[in-house]
């Protein structure tokens, strides 16, 4: 049993942090908001105060934020307050540069620090199947694995610190743009008078094989569990892709990295979501993909 503070109860935080209470640890939990403290309270957390309160004694310190900015903020705050010697772990998907100072800062009171973005979404928190990509040093990698264990079934050391970061979004860029080529190329397909069927049956088993394509098929029918089935409800949301492709154009800038199909894609994405869908799974990029049909 570890004696865990958890900071953000949100849409994945919540769920997290019934699953390590679940696996039989120790959890003190904060958020800002009212009804994520009660609902966490009702899986059994014990509720901070603040946010200093909630990490005073914890061995492990978790963080499931919105974006760098909140990250950092709390950071600023909690990590000072920290017994000597702990480790903190940021969950939450965020720009690499906010990320390494992040570390920067654990480093400088003397405690250990990981980044640890998720991918699996929501299902994935609660059924405690999530995938962790892990940035930081061997020994608290070492450290934040078997608390990772009870909210995920697998955890990837990817390398230093802010690795993790980087990982996450070099993968969902290339989500995105496949996702975005699938879906051309049904409408293409549509023009030419093929079927959904006979598109998915012969590229799911050729070199056109992809996960957007024979997991996650953007067209209903073929793939029955793909959202496309259940009018686009995520699923991942477009407005979350659309964040992670923003911050990967960042990274890419920062470093001077070529991503173009990555800007293309952000900014197809971003349209997607400005016309209204940013609650739509980002596989309905094809209903966008359908309606430029003739304007190019
Ligand atoms: P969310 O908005 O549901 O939850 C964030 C929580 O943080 C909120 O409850 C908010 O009140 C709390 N918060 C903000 N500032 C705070 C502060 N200063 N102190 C305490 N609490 C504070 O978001 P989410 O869907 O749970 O996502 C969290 C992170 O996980 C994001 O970075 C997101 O990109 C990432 N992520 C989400 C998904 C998904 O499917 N939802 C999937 C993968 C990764």
């Amino acid at each position: 049993m570890t004696n865990i503070a958890f900071i953000g109860l949100g849409n994945m935080g919540g769920p997290m942090t019934a699953n390590l209470i679940k696996a039989g640890h120790k959890v003190t939990a904060f958020d800002l908001v009212a009804a994520s403290r009660d609902q966490a309270k009702k899986d059994g957390a014990a509720i901070g105060e603040s946010a200093v309160a909630t990490v005073q004694g914890a061995d492990v310190v978790i963080t499931m934020l919105p974006a760098g900015k909140h990250v950092l903020s709390v950071w600023n705050e909690v990590v000072p307050a920290m017994k000597k010697g702990a480790l903190i772990i940021d969950c939450s998907t965020i720009d690499v540069e906010s990320s390494k100072q992040a570390h920067a800062l654990a480093a400088k009171h003397g405690m250990g620090s990981v980044d640890a973005p998720v991918s699996g979404g929501t299902g994935g928190a609660k059924a405690a199947t999530l995938t962790f990509m892990c940035g930081g040093d061997e020994k608290s990698f070492a450290a934040a694995k078997p608390v990772l264990e009870a909210m995920g079934k697998k955890i990837v050391h990817c390398g230093g610190a802010g690795a993790g970061q980087g990982v996450k979004i070099c993968n969902n860029m290339v989500l995105a743009v496949s996702m975005a080529a699938v879906g051309e190329a049904f409408c293409l397909a549509e023009k030419l008078g093929l079927s959904h069927q006979a598109v998915f049956d012969v590229v799911s088993t050729s070199s056109g094989q992809c996960w957007a394509l024979t997991t996650y098929c953007p067209v209903p029918g073929p793939v029955p569990t793909s959202p496309a089935n259940n009018d686009y409800k995520p699923g991942f949301a477009t407005a979350l892709m659309v964040k992670d492709l923003t911050l990967a154009q960042d990274a890419a800038k920062s470093v001077g990295a070529a991503t173009p199909f990555g800007k293309q894609a952000q900014e197809l994405y971003k349209a997607f979501e400005d016309a209204g869908n940013g609650g739509v799974d980002f596989s309905g990029i094809i209903k966008h993909v359908r309606g430029l049909a003739g304007k190019s």
